[in-house]
This record gives C-alpha cells, sequence and structure tokens, in this order.
C-alpha cells in the first residue's frame, strides 16, 4: 500500500526539472506545449531536419542585406562628407574675394551656414559609423548562427547519442537496483524499508513509464549554449580587433576620410588609433607619419588618370593588390588570360592560375586576375582629377556663386562606387602630379574581343576576410 502511495507522489508534473521548459519558451506562442527534452537520440530525419536548417535560406538574405547597408552607409557618409569639403572650397574661394572687399556682406550668413553644415555632417557621420559597427557586428551575428548550426548538425546526433546511453545505462542500473529492493521488502514484508526507496524519487521505478523518461538535452538548447558562448567570445574583444581588421569597416573609414579631406588633408590614422583605450571611437584626425610601413597607409606612387596599356583615360581602373599599378580592367584580364605563365599550382601542368608580370617598367610582380580589383578610394581620386580637368577644358567660372556644385561628367561610371568596399591601397596617396608617365612594356592586346574569366576574377581568394572575427 505505502508503495502505491509513494509512486503516485512521485509522479511527474509539469514542474519536473526533465521536462522544464528551455528559457527561450517565452518567446513562443503560448498555444505551443511545454517544451520536453528529447527522449531518444535523433533520427534519420531529425538529422536531415538540421542540415536543412544550415542550409535555410533566410539567413543568406540577412547577409545580403547587411552587406547592402554596409554599402549604403558607406555612401551615404563619402556623399555627405563630399558636399562638405565641396562647400569649404567653395567657401575659401569666397573668402579671397571678401578679402579684397568684395560681397563683404555675404560673409557672416556664409560662414554661419558652413559651421552649421560641418556640425551637422559631423554629427551624421557619427552616427554613420555606429550604424556600420552595428551592421558589422549583425553580420558576425549571421556568420555565429550559420556556423552554430554547422557545428549543431556535426555534433548534436552524436552528442545525443552519447546522452542517451549515459542516462540509459544509469536508469537501467537503477531499475535493476530498485527491483532488487523491492523484491527483498516484498519477501520481509517490513514496511520500513520504504523510507530508504524514498530517498530515491528523482529516479521513478520502472513500474512508471512516465517518471522513467529519458531527458537528453535538446538540440535547441545545444544550439543556444554554442551560439551564446560564441557571443560571449566576440563581444570580448577590444573595438580594435573587432573592427579595425574589418575590411568593410576598413573600407569606411578610407572612403569617410578621403570625402572629409580630399587630396591635400592629412593621413588617415593608423587602424591602432582608430579607437580610444575604452573602446569609443576616436574621431580626431592625427598625422602619424612613421606608419609608412604599413601597407594601408603606404605611399605607393603617384595617381595616373590614363591605363599603362591602353593610354586612354580610365573608365573602369582595377588595381593590383601586390603594387601600386592599375590598369583598365578589359586589357588587364585579357592580358592574363592569354599568357602563358602559370602561378601556384606546384607547377604542374594546366595547375595554377595564368599570370603577366605586372607591364609597368621596373615592377617585377606577377599578376594573377584575383590579384586585381577595383580600388574605390583611387577610383575617387581619379573622378576627382578627371572632373577638375572637365572644369578646366570647359573655362568655366571657378567662381560661380551657384551653391549646388558644378560636377562635370566623369569617364568614370558612378554606379562603381556601389561596389562592395575593399581595402584601399590608396588610402593616403597623395597626388602629386596629374599624370604620371608609366611606360608599358607591353602593348595593348590587339584582339578586342573579352572573354569572361569566370569566377577566377572576383573569387577574392586573396582577401584578407578570414582575419575576420566571430
Ligand atoms: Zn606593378
Amino acid at each position: 500500500m505505502a508503495q502505491r502511495v509513494r509512486h503516485s507522489t512521485a509522479r511527474p508534473t509539469g514542474g519536473r526539472p526533465s521536462v522544464a521548459p528551455t528559457p527561450s519558451r517565452s518567446s513562443v506562442p503560448t498555444e505551443l506545449p511545454t517544451y520536453r527534452k528529447p527522449s531518444h537520440p535523433l533520427n534519420l530525419n531529425a538529422q536531415r531536419r538540421l542540415r536543412d536548417l544550415v542550409h535555410d535560406q533566410s539567413l543568406s538574405l540577412i547577409k545580403e542585406h547587411n552587406t547592402r547597408a554596409e554599402v549604403l552607409i558607406t555612401k551615404i557618409a563619402g556623399e555627405i562628407n563630399d558636399m562638405t569639403r565641396a562647400k569649404e572650397e567653395r567657401t575659401a574661394r569666397r573668402r579671397k574675394k571678401w578679402e579684397k572687399g568684395i560681397n563683404v556682406e555675404e560673409r557672416e550668413e556664409e560662414e554661419r551656414k558652413l559651421k552649421e553644415l560641418q556640425s551637422k555632417v559631423d554629427d551624421m557621420t557619427i552616427q554613420l559609423e555606429e550604424s556600420m559597427r552595428a551592421v558589422i557586428d549583425n553580420d558576425v551575428a549571421a556568420q555565429r548562427i550559420t556556423q552554430s548550426l554547422e557545428w549543431l548538425q556535426e555534433s548534436a546526433p552524436e552528442e545525443l547519442r552519447r546522452e542517451y546511453a549515459t542516462q540509459k545505462s544509469q536508469r537501467d542500473s537503477q531499475i535493476h537496483s530498485q527491483s532488487q529492493r523491492r523484491q527483498r521488502s516484498q519477501r520481509d514484508g517490513d514496511g520500513d524499508e520504504d523510507m530508504d526507496v524514498d530517498e530515491d524519487e528523482s529516479t521513478p521505478g520502472p513500474t512508471l513509464p512516465e517518471g522513467s523518461r529519458i531527458a537528453l538535452t535538446g538540440p535547441s538548447e545545444l544550439f543556444k549554449n554554442r551560439s551564446d558562448q560564441k557571443k560571449n567570445e566576440y563581444t570580448s574583444h577590444s573595438h580594435k580587433a573587432r573592427y579595425a581588421k574589418n575590411n568593410t569597416y576598413i573600407g569606411f573609414k578610407n572612403i569617410v576620410h578621403d570625402a572629409k579631406y580630399g587630396d591635400d588633408g592629412p593621413n588617415l590614422p593608423h587602424p591602432d588609433h582608430w579607437f580610444t583605450e575604452a573602446g569609443e571611437p576616436a574621431h580626431g584626425v592625427t598625422q602619424h607619419g612613421n606608419d609608412s610601413d604599413d601597407d594601408l597607409v603606404m605611399d605607393r606612387g603617384t595617381i595616373s588618370v590614363r591605363c599603362p596599356l591602353t593610354f586612354l583615360t580610365f573608365k573602369d581602373p582595377y588595381t593590383s593588390k601586390k603594387c601600386p599599378h592599375s590598369f583598365e580592367k578589359d586589357p588587364i584580364l585579357e592580358m592574363i588570360r592569354q599568357s602563358k605563365t602559370m602561378l601556384g599550382g606546384g607547377g604542374q601542368r594546366g595547375q595554377g592560375h595564368r599570370a603577366v608580370k605586372c607591364p609597368v617598367t621596373g615592377c617585377e610582380q606577377m599578376l594573377t586576375a584575383s590579384d586585381l580589383a577595383p580600388d574605390p578610394i583611387l577610383i575617387r581620386k581619379i573622378k576627382r582629377i578627371q572632373q577638375a580637368e572637365a572644369q578646366n577644358d570647359q573655362e568655366s567660372d571657378a567662381d560661380s556663386e551657384d551653391d549646388v556644385p558644378q560636377v562635370p561628367r566623369s569617364q568614370i561610371d558612378g554606379s562603381m562606387e556601389i561596389e562592395e568596399p575593399v581595402v584601399s591601397r590608396h588610402s593616403v596617396v597623395k597626388r602629386e602630379a596629374r599624370e604620371s608617365v608609366v611606360p608599358a612594356t607591353q602593348q595593348p592586346p590587339q584582339s578586342s574581343k573579352i572573354e569572361d574569366l569566370g569566377s577566377e576574377e572576383d573569387d577574392g581568394e586573396e582577401e584578407e576576410e578570414e582575419e575576420e572575427e566571430v
């Protein structure tokens, strides 16, 4: 009799630890039944479902949105700073007039307007910088979800199998010892023995299938623990580690700096100086002349607005990642495509990538298609030079009183700015000459037929993406 009472009080209820709801329960609709931990390892169907999650398209949509946001934030930050610099330059020209006593009555109003604009744009740039970091965090979070799901798909089946085996053998031995005790107590006819059995309430006996349920760590819990752990790892890193090495962030900083200071401003500080000790963005610009050993701020020569292969004005310049040389996209890619020289691949026939020696005299770099990419900062600089030239050609009055800046059409298509930001190799290159004459050792390819180089062209293998923190 006593046994029956004991067992009935041990019946599982919602409050039983083994069927306790997971912490995320509050975020799911209340109509759902109480979450119960799985009682068996994952079957093939469950494993397939996990695999489907890894390939779920909604995550790639998030990544697309993030990339789009990064491009737009960079573009807008560049544009508002471009406009402000144009306004500053206009005001500077007017100051010369005012000093000569011309239209002096405008001065106060003009200077006030400029100050207002500058402070507004500075505030917006600060906000955009914060947004950029937030999007990068989102990006990392999306990667974290993917990687945690991949980990889950690989680890969960084995993890649950192991837990199941452990719990099952524990339960089996308990069932065994309980039934032995029961037999003993029935044999002795001594009710006091029940007291001992009561202590085992958390390990129900075999006569109660409900209470004997094995409770394994659910895949959702495994996933949450894993991604929480990875998130903590990421957020424990300094701002410098999280952003100053991120190519998207570097691209943003370069564009903003170039837009703000144009060709005559100070150098962009080394990424080590982008954040204060406290992790706040350091907005001031200081000159760090000793950073020339760094790839990012290395002076890589003067800017030419003409392709050294075609001698024509750049329309779609592609810049080498190995040397400071740029070429018109199609001719250089065609030249590489026709090359018999292979780079990499261990010297095996048909292995490696086609390469040419950099066509600029004196440059010994071997270039493959993936060594070349558009450089947004160079494109901006070339565009400015082309605009200035076009303006000179027009002989238009540079002192135009118009508040809307006159923007002559550049050879470079504005749509190129939408390209995903890449690390600029020309962040601080000072324009020392309008054009540098760069003799080409090789003539441009005769064929006008440009064939698609396929994925080689933009596989980005050489990008430093791997360094991103996750
Ligand atoms: Zn070169």
